[in-house]
């Protein structure tokens, strides 16, 4: 390592604390500034409070291509705290269709896949034919990143269509994976994205396209333990600590603001901040005229709606389920002292807007339709959490919104509002 340095965080969310754990394992001081009381951002886990049972603010997966998210968690210990499919297998139902499984097979890179649509009985023949279009296009796009980005302007429904998958095809598989992988329903969704996440996800291989489900809550996943790692290499916290603005000098930041008016001097700030955030503490000379930071004012957030339910017996007996023909677009099932299913209700502009009984009464009509063993449970409890900002929202246009690592500003660099595709280790970066 070249020097040591002096760095300055804002945020204690998952970036910033895999930020903090990178940064210190190099040797360099680190400070995480966080506003609220706990760490862990968008990605948290609390005691629910009627039946003591540990809850996350919305159930979280990842996958085996998560290369940087897995390395972080075997570095702070706790990556055998998730639970991994040996090979990616994913159930899906609908009214009146029965459990219809998606199953790779234990072979190499493409086969894996082939095989998995092959014997998908959520397929016909049709549907499984048509996709011969499908695994042509994205040949030719293989390591052509000028191609994908050419693809930004189209959403994943126009993109699909063009090559030929029936709308039904596309109902039944493409569309629950857009909205499990980018949050959004697939006419909101940028082709781009889409077709970088199928190669990252799917089509790298059978030990990438495994998904992997935490046993624990997310803060004992990873928020704690990434706090004592930080801690233990020297690196310390100020919690309950808002920053309130960032101040320049021509190129650089010369000191952050916290709240109070106390102002902290800053040899190198890294803002993991959301950019409805960071919109709030650049102050406005630079947030309105530094060309930079216009995509900010173009980006949006996409919500997600998590609905848990519990019964006095266990409804569903598969980890997790893509329903079709409703608004609800997975159902997790967990297990514990209190079992319950999670539901989920990615980019729900409109169900954010409805009431919590009203959320209740839909998913329970919903699970009713599908899950017989529903239809006689009793429903002992419920909770509805909303997060209005889950991810930034994968528009059509989005990939050319994004921020890189690098600022203009010499010590200033941004994290987790980036392109995927550029992202750079930290230590090539500061
Ligand atoms: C319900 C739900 C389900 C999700 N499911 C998945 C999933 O399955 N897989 C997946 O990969 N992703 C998922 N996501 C997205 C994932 O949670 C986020 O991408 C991730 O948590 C973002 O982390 P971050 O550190 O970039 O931002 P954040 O978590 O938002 O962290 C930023 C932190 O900065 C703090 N902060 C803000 N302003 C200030 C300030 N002025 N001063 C000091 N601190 C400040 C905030 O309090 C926050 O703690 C999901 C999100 C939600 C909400």
């Amino acid at each position: 390592m070249e020097s040591k340095k002096e760095i300055v965080i804002i945020g204690g969310g998952f970036a910033g604390l895999a930020a903090g754990v990178e940064l210190v394992s190099q040797g360099h001081h680190v400070t995480v500034i966080e506003s609220r009381g706990h760490l862990g951002g968008r990605a948290y886990s609390y005691r629910e409070p009627a039946l003591g049972t540990t809850l996350d603010n919305g159930q979280h997966i990842v996958m085996g291509c998560y290369h940087e998210t897995l390395a972080f968690l075997e570095k702070i210990g706790t990556l055998d705290r998730i639970d991994f499919q040996q090979n990616l297998t994913v159930d899906f139902a609908g009214v009146g269709t029965g459990i219809k499984r998606f199953k790779a097979w234990p072979l190499p890179n493409p086969f894996h896949l082939l095989s998995g649509f092959l014997f998908f009985k959520g397929f016909s023949f049709e549907e499984k034919w048509a996709l011969r279009h499908l695994a042509k296009a994205l040949k030719a796009l293989q390591g052509n990143d000028q191609a994908i980005r050419a693809l930004d302007q189209y959403s994943v429904s126009e993109w699909l269509t063009a090559h030929h998958q029936p709308k039904s095809s596309q109902e039944k598989f493409w569309d629950i994976f857009n909205f499990a992988a980018l949050n959004d329903s697939p006419q909101n969704s940028s082709a781009a994205l889409f077709v970088r996440v199928l190669q990252e996800a799917l089509f790298s291989g059978k030990a990438g396209a495994r998904i992997g489900v935490p046993k624990v809550g997310l803060s004992d996943l990873y928020a704690e333990a990434a706090r004592d790692y930080i801690e233990r290499k020297g690196g310390n916290f100020l919690i309950k600590t808002k920053v309130h603005k960032i101040h320049f000098d021509l190129n650089e930041v010369i000191d952050i603001e916290l709240e109070g008016g106390r102002r902290l001097a800053v040899e190198t700030l890294l803002s993991t901040v959301p950019f409805t955030a960071l919109k709030k503490i650049l102050p406005e000379n630079v947030l309105y005229q530094d060309p930079f930071f216009q995509p900010l004012h173009k980006l949006s957030y996409s919500p997600i709606v998590s609905i848990h339910l519990w019964f006095d017996r266990p409804v569903i007996d598969r980890p997790f389920v893509g329903l079709w023909g409703t608004r609800v677009h997975w159902v997790f099932s967990k297990q514990g002292t209190h079992p319950y299913v999670s539901l989920v209700i990615s980019g729900g502009r409109e169900e954010f807007k409805m009431t919590a009984p009203a959320l209740i009464q839909m998913a329970m009509a919903e699970l009713k339709s599908i899950f017989p063993n529903v239809v006689d449970a009793k429903l002992l409890h419920s909770m509805v959490s909303k997060e209005p900002e889950a991810t930034l929202a994968p528009m059509p246009g989005v990939e050319s919104l994004r921020l890189p690592q690098k600022t203009p500003y010499r010590n200033f660099y941004l994290l987790g509002i980036g392109r995927i595709q550029d992202y750079q280790p930290l230590s090539k970066v500061l």
